[in-house]
């Protein structure tokens, strides 16, 4: 604990339908709280890129993120991000998106399965474990898939549906079941030379626990994983920075003496001190 460099890489604004309050007033709130950098990356659901309107949004949050970014210049590292949502199901536009701004860090996440809804808002109540397990296997084909495409940085929040269906709906699951294809996923995720972002929501939520678990972040340093991001996955001004802390406890615990902070999508280490 007390670590100076906490760096918190993936919160949102409301340019995000989730999110709350302005890039101003939450850069004003990561300087107040001593965070050495915060990267906002407002939602764009390519899967749902120009029906619901994510391109506009996409625009929106980008021009204030570059305008705050440089209002605090000096004062706090703001990176300019994007939560990319689903990209493998709309690589063309997903591909365009990423050139069209220049962007400091594009996290890739899985939200939902093709043609599904959110895991947030699924039919739990009609599900039984097999349907979980099939859900789950899935889940974990689609990751395997978003990180061999790995055009993005960070791979987010890897075990997210755990938090609806552990930590919302109270199956039990274990996750041994799907060793072998999360050791994929985290292969194909070191083999892009990708880092692995602890989120730490899970902690402040039922769940209980970071997404992904100590366990599978010490598995991506065996597997050959270099880069570890953390983010709080912030959606209010109070979560900004939760959690940061137990983030960098527990990559120091997997041996990794570094966080990566992203500016113009390159690479920067920092020592988790
Ligand atoms: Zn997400
Ligand atoms: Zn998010």
């Amino acid at each position: 604990m007390g670590y100076k460099n906490r760096l918190d890489l993936h919160a949102h604004t409301d340019n995000s339908f989730d999110g709350k309050h302005s890039a101003i007033f939450l850069c004003e709130t990561a300087a107040e709280k001593g965070l050495r950098a915060v990267a906002f990356t407002d939602h764009v659901e390519m899967d749902f890129f120009r029906e619901q309107n994510f391109d506009r949004t996409a625009l929106q949050s980008y021009f204030e993120l570059v305008k705050a970014r440089s209002a605090f210049r000096g004062k706090l590292v703001v990176c300019a991000g994007v939560e990319l949502g689903e990209p493998t199901y709309n690589l063309p536009e997903a591909e365009a998106l990423i050139h069209q701004y220049s962007y400091d860090i594009v996290i890739g996440s899985i939200h939902n399965l093709r043609g599904k809804k959110d895991f947030w808002f699924l039919p739990y109540n009609e599900y039984d474990d097999s349907h979980i397990a099939a859900l789950l296997r899935e889940y974990f084909d689609e990751l395997l898939l978003l990180a061999q495409w790995g055009k993005f940085d960070t791979l987010a929040h890897l075990t997210y549906p755990l938090r609806y269906i552990c930590g919302e709906h109270g199956f039990t699951v274990n996750l041994t079941d799907y060793a072998q294809q999360i050791d994929a996923v985290l292969e194909a995720a070191a083999k892009n030379n990708l880092a692995l972002e602890i989120n730490t929501s899970g902690l402040r939520q039922k769940l209980g626990q970071p997404m992904p678990s100590e366990f599978f972040v010490r598995r991506f340093k065996q597997l050959g994983g270099k880069k570890i991001t953390i983010g709080s996955d912030a959606h209010f001004a109070e979560h900004l920075g939760m959690g940061i802390e137990q983030g960098m406890d527990l990559a120091l615990r997997c041996g990794f003496t570094h966080l990566t902070l992203f500016q113009g999508r390159e690479p920067v280490q920092i020592e988790i001190c």
